[in-house]
């Protein structure tokens, strides 16, 4: 069996936004999202060389490589604000997933730095598999925020880490095992601000091809308001000798059993088919390689963006 990649992308301006700061970049063996920031044109700058580069880096199927092609976006991010003073200030949050070489055959390598995310649906449950570096997101940490009141908080913009700000960014990474089937979304938070945790879990769980998916997450993210620019990244690991026949039927839809894209019911909220795990979940076996941690200076770098 060979593990390969089925992708679906979509980026979207939003509804209230004038211009969209998202970028995505997707190869065979790598998806990648990046959410920019900055006055004039600095966060589109910033995010669409974070989304080129981690792809064009990432020519050899190595965890380190993509941690590095993030440290190296990091730098070219630093090093175009200095030589630009319109761009000074910008800066990116990043977040790729990748086909990756270990010892017995093939893994998935991911990397986060900054409040987008990475979700896996497995079956009919979807697991958020980032931590967010942001403000609210410590603040639940520490106990002094629920989730809930994260959701909604005036502050809930600010991130606590992000490309382009420091030398040396701490960058979160992770190794996935890859199962046929499983499904994962790369995504900016102007998804899930406007699409709670079960809507992206149904939609995920009903449509089977990937770009159909991602562009009904989209559509679903202007529909709950669209306030910030969208972007939607949906992965699916496949046997590359089947994905050479013809379109799959909805085995997801079916695995989930709930009503496909041509029913207009919504799925009763008590139907526990589809689960939501939270990252903090204490069962997380394939989350096996964190490498970062806190460090004593990570949460001194507060700013607030995208205003
Ligand atoms: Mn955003």
């Amino acid at each position: 069996m060979t593990i390969g990649f089925r992708i679906g992308a979509a980026t979207d301006v939003g509804v209230q936004r004038e211009i969209n700061q998202d970028s995505y970049s997707v190869s065979g063996s790598v998806a990648v999202v990046a959410d920019g920031m900055g006055g004039h044109r600095g966060g589109e700058v910033a995010s669409s060389l974070a989304a080129q580069e981690m792809v064009s880096r990432f020519a050899e199927p190595d965890l380190a490589l993509l941690v590095e092609a993030v440290e190296h976006s990091n730098r070219r991010i630093l090093d175009a604000a200095a030589a630009n003073p319109m761009l000074h200030g910008m800066g990116t949050t990043v977040v790729a997933l990748g086909l990756i070489n270990v010892p017995d055959g093939v893994s998935l390598g991911a990397i986060n730095v900054g409040d987008s995310r990475m979700y896996r649906l497995t079956g009919v449950v979807l697991e958020q598999l980032t931590e967010d570096h942001s403000l609210v997101e410590a603040l639940v940490r520490e106990g002094r925020l629920t989730p809930e009141q994260a959701e909604v908080h005036p502050q809930r913009n600010i991130v606590t880490r992000a490309l382009g700000v420091v030398e040396h960014v701490e960058v979160d990474s992770f190794h996935f095992i890859p199962k046929v089937g499983d499904r994962y979304l790369l995504c900016s938070d102007g998804l899930f601000n406007e699409v709670n945790a079960q809507e992206i879990a149904t939609i995920l769980a009903t449509y089977a091809d990937p770009q159909e998916t991602a562009d009904a997450l989209v559509v679903a993210a202007n529909a709950g308001g669209g306030r910030d620019n969208i972007t939607t990244v949906v992965v699916d690991i496949v046997d590359e000798a089947e994905s050479q026949m013809p379109a799959a039927p909805a085995a997801l839809a079916s695995s989930a059993n709930i009503d496909g894209p041509a029913s207009p019911s919504a799925p009763d909220p008590s139907d526990d088919a589809v689960a939501f795990d939270t990252p903090h979940s204490a069962s997380e076996p394939t989350t096996d390689d964190q490498q970062s941690g806190e460090s004593p200076a990570g949460e001194k770098q507060r700013w607030s963006w995208r205003r």
